[in-house]
């Protein structure tokens, strides 16, 4: 079980207070979608449960376990970042297992995980070939693959859309959306786009300047907004 849950999380950057007492459940198998403005924290908390940040106070706990002194590769995350951050010198096949090679797994375990992620993404026919022969969208499924071959138990996105154009920003949540389905894990997905936010969310929290306005339901956030600023996000006529 899987479950992500903060309570009273805050970070400081020097003297800045950048996210102020966030209290959060993310159940096993969730799709979680964090969404606010640009600059309110989204990345900074999303790195935190990463393990990329420490938590200034406050608790965080992955699967009950309390999680202040486990390193990022310890926590059962995966990360998958806006920019891909893949390797160029490297295959595809090469970027995707490069993550598990380092930790010391088998040749044989990388590349039966490989072959499983390549054909969930559709990357068979481009294992071989270095990102800068890929689209946008292709050199993001591989990015995404390197996630998956590490069997995370929960996948944290930031932004992992906003670099592609708008009709494969469409197709790409409908495949995520599916990835979800088949892996059953749960998913924490920062966006600052409410369409995705609506379309792919079980769960949306809305945040602004480091605390949340409301989380509910798409449903839910629609039809009650707590107040104008998340109305007005959401995009409801209150
Ligand atoms: P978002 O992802 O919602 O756009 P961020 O989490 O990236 O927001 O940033 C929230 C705030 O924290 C911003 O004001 C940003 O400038 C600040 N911030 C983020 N990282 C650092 C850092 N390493 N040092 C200082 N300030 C930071
Ligand atoms: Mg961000």
């Amino acid at each position: 079980m899987a479950d992500v849950s903060l309570r009273g999380v805050k970070k400081q950057f020097g003297s800045l207070s950048v996210i102020k007492g966030v209290d959060l459940d993310v159940k096993d198998g969730e799709f979680c979608v964090f969404v606010g403005p640009s600059g309110c924290g989204k990345s900074t908390l999303l790195r935190m449960i990463a393990g990329l940040e420490d938590i200034s106070s406050g608790e965080l706990k992955i699967g009950g376990a309390d999680m202040t002194k486990v390193g990022p590769s310890e926590r059962g995350v995966a990360m998958v970042f806006q920019s891909y951050a893949l390797y160029p010198h490297m295959t595809v096949k090469e970027n995707i297992g490069f993550g598990l090679k380092m930790t010391g797994h088998s040749k044989a375990l990388i590349e039966e995980r490989t072959a499983k992620a390549a054909k969930m993404l559709q990357l068979n026919a481009l294992l071989e070939r270095k990102p800068g022969q890929l689209s946008g969208g292709q050199r993001q499924r591989v990015a995404i693959g390197r996630a998956i071959v590490r069997e995370p138990e929960v996948f944290l996105f930031d932004e992992p859309l906003s670099n592609l154009d708008a009709a494969l920003r469409v197709q790409m949540r409908t495949e995520l959306s599916g990835l979800h389905q088949d892996l059953k894990a749960t998913m924490i997905y920062v966006t600052h786009d409410q369409v995705e936010a609506m379309t792919m969310a079980d769960k949306i929290v809305v945040l602004s300047a480091g605390q949340i306005e409301q989380v509910g339901s798409p449903l839910e956030l629609y039809h009650r907004p707590r107040n104008l600023f998340v109305a007005g996000f959401i995009g409801s006529p209150k």
